[in-house]
């Protein structure tokens, strides 16, 4: 098949729920995909911080591909030790006690949500169910998780939508301390804000709402589906802030490409989802948890290191090459946004794939890097070399 080809098949068969680039994309090797033509591209994508090692990786194709021939699914009605086995990694990982699995970030989130929910409801009845999340946020694309996200422009059209958010302004504790109330049960953050636009929350503040939380026994729920599994240099962000969330959510790099979601409880709220109270059909799948046990055993301290020290460089190379584009560059680890100036973000990415270059765009005119966490020197310069090409002219 041709691009050509490809491209008007999928117009014509698959909803137009995005807006694709018009180039095709057949396969990859480390930090290079290309197309049915073969034409290359340096990927600072990784589906959207997905493929956290990269593309053709040998490892974890092969425990995708023994666990397929040993036992592709059974169900959560029955032991199977992938998911177990994960399940522990995390806990002694982090620190956190219990791990529910799911298949998505917003999936996920859904499960902080009723974890906060019904941890008020057991202790303290009906009439706290309120999350605060704050502006600018972004948790999914469910009826809730919708909801939950703090921008206008995502509460459209799909009305009714679950009730109970607030939104609070991100980094202000005055704001914070005015839309609680005694109807509220949980807090939910995203340490560094990525759809939003690539922005760090102040330590301060962070450390803040962890004991604002505590003092009203309201949770604190940290949505680390975008930062958690290496991307930020720490296995979660949660980590390099120096706090401990009551419940935290992870999804997109945890299996290294295939599809799981899930929450993380601390020993406080570990029991909170008993059973029947919350189910996924998939989650917890063995060749998928298999895939993600593949990907935690390859992110060790000198790996995390490796990505904090990668950040640092693409950060410093950019912010040296004083462009008039740049107004400001943020991030940490692989998790990197460069908010443009006089340039609009979509129309930068699209140049940069002209050239080569594969990047995502983020709210607040930011061009956002998420490269796979596996890159390597000769490719991220090769990548900085059409990305500042283009942004140092
Ligand atoms: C991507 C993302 C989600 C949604 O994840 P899906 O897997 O697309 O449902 C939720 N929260 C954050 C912070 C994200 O970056």
């Amino acid at each position: 098949m041709t691009s050509e080809e490809l491209k008007n098949m999928d117009d014509t068969y698959v909803m137009h729920t995005y807006n694709r680039f018009p180039i095709t994309i057949d396969h990859g090797e480390g930090a290079r995909v290309y197309d049915l033509e073969g034409n290359e591209y340096i990927d600072f994508t990784s589906g959207i911080g997905v493929n956290c090692l990269g593309y053709g990786n040998a490892g974890w194709a092969e425990a995708i591909y023994e666990q397929a021939k040993k036992l592709g699914h059974m169900s959560n009605l029955y032991y199977t030790e992938p998911c177990a086995q994960l399940a522990k990694t995390l806990c002694e990982r982090t620190g956190m006690s219990k791990v529910f699995f799911g298949n998505s970030g917003a999936e996920a989130n859904e499960g902080l949500i009723k974890l906060a929910r019904k941890y008020s409801y057991d202790k303290y009845g009906e009439g706290r169910s309120t999350v605060i999340t704050l502006k600018d946020s972004f948790h999914g694309r469910t009826i809730t998780t919708l909801n939950a996200t703090g921008q206008d422009v995502f509460h459209n059209y799909f009305f009714p939508f679950t009730e109970g958010f607030r939104y609070a302004e991100a980094g202000n504790m005055d704001d914070l301390k005015n839309v609680m109330g005694d109807d509220v049960c949980a807090v939910m953050i995203e340490l560094i804000q990525g759809e939003g636009g690539v922005r760090p929350l102040d330590e301060e503040y962070v450390k803040q709402v962890r004991e604002f939380c505590t003092e009203n026994d309201v949770l604190m729920l940290v949505d680390e589906v975008q930062t958690g599994v290496g991307r930020t240099g720490k296995l979660f962000a949660f980590q390099s802030y120096g706090i401990m969330p009551d419940a935290a959510s992870f999804a997109k790099g945890i299996a290294g490409g295939l599809p799981m979601g899930g929450v993380m409880a601390s020993e406080k709220v570990q029991d909170v989802l008993g059973s029947g109270t919350h189910a996924s059909t998939f989650g917890g799948n063995p060749v998928v948890a298999s895939a993600a046990n593949y990907v935690l055993s390859v992110m060790d301290d000198k790996f995390l290191e490796d990505v904090e020290a990668k950040g640092k460089y693409i950060m410093s190379q950019i912010v040296g090459n004083v462009s008039p584009f740049v107004s400001a560059v943020r991030g940490k680890g692989l998790m990197i946004g460069i908010e443009l100036a006089g340039l609009k973000n979509g129309d930068v990415a699209k140049s940069l794939m002209d050239r080569g270059l594969l990047t995502l765009t983020a709210g607040g005119n930011v061009l956002r890097l998420l490269p796979p966490l596996t890159i390597l020197p000769q490719e991220i310069d090769a990548g900085l070399h059409v990305l500042l090409g283009l942004i140092g002219e």
